[in-house]
C-alpha cells in the first residue's frame, strides 16, 4: 500500500489551500491507496478558525467527511493531526491514533509540555513525532520524549534539512515518517510510505508504524 502521512485541509488549516474534497480526489487519483490528514491543532489555528461553531467538532467532522468520500473514490482516509504546544513556541509534532474522545479540550493538550504530550501519547496509545524538526525556527527536542521524527518532509516552500534529520534519527535510534506535507495542488503526492501490511483503519496504521513495517519513498 502507498499511503501519504502528512496533509492538510483548507477549512481547518489556515494555510491550507485545498477543500477536504479537491484533496481526497488528488490523493485518488495519485494512486494513494491511503490519506492521513494532519490538519492543525493549536492555538493559533482556533483562533484563525473561520468555520463558526466548535473548532474541535469542526476538526473531526472534516474527517468523518474525508473517511466518507474516501469511501467512494476507493482510497482510505485516516485521521491524524498536527499539534503545536503553547503561544510562541512554532515546533509542530504528529499525531498518529488520537482520537475525538482524547481532543475534545484543546486548551488542555496544547497547554502540555512536548515532556507532558509524550507521556499523555505513551498512556493512549499514540504515536509522537516531531513533524520537520531542522527547518528554519524550529527546535528539535530531547529525542527521549518522541517516537520519532519526520525525516522526509517533501514541503517545497520550505527547507527541512532532511539529511539531518535523518542522521539525528540515525542516531538517537529514532522512528522515521516521511510525508508531503501537502499543502496546495502541486505539493500532492511528494512523499509516501509503502507497506505490504493491509491497512485498513488508524490502529493498522498505527501497528504498522509502530514496527517499522514500511519503507520511505519519494516520489
Ligand atoms: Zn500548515
Ligand atoms: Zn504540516
Amino acid at each position: 500500500m502507498k499511503i501519504e502521512l502528512h496533509t492538510h485541509t483548507s477549512e481547518i488549516s489556515f494555510c491550507g489551500r485545498l477543500t477536504v474534497d479537491e484533496l481526497v480526489e488528488l490523493y485518488a487519483a495519485a494512486g494513494y491507496d491511503a490519506l492521513v490528514i494532519a490538519n492543525h491543532f493549536n492555538f493559533e489555528t482556533v483562533e484563525k478558525f473561520k468555520g463558526g461553531g466548535d473548532f474541535v467538532e469542526a476538526f473531526w467532522e472534516v474527517l468523518d467527511r474525508a473517511a466518507e468520500l474516501g469511501r467512494e473514490k476507493g482510497i482510505l482516509v485516516l485521521s491524524g493531526m498536527e499539534i503545536r504546544f503553547g503561544y510562541s513556541v512554532v515546533n509542530d509534532y504528529l499525531v498518529y491514533g488520537m482520537t475525538k474522545e482524547l481532543s475534545r479540550d484543546l486548551n488542555y493538550l496544547c497547554s502540555m509540555t512536548p515532556k507532558e504530550f509524550s507521556e499523555f501519547a505513551g498512556n493512549n496509545g499514540i504515536l509522537f513525532y516531531q513533524a520537520h524538526p531542522f527547518r528554519n525556527n524550529m527546535q528539535v527536542i530531547p529525542p527521549e520524549y518522541l517516537f520519532g521524527i519526520e525525516v522526509q518532509n517533501t514541503h517545497p516552500r520550505h527547507d527541512s534539512r532532511n539529511e539531518i534529520a535523518l542522521a539525528w534519527a540515525e542516531k538517537y535510534n529514532l522512528h522515521k515518517i516521511a510525508g508531503s506535507d501537502c499543502h496546495q495542488i502541486e505539493d500532492v503526492g511528494s512523499s509516501a510510505i509503502m507497506t505490504d501490511y493491509e491497512v485498513r483503519n488508524i490502529q493498522d496504521l498505527v501497528h504498522v508504524l509502530k514496527n517499522d513495517m514500511y519503507e520511505i519513498v519519494k516520489c
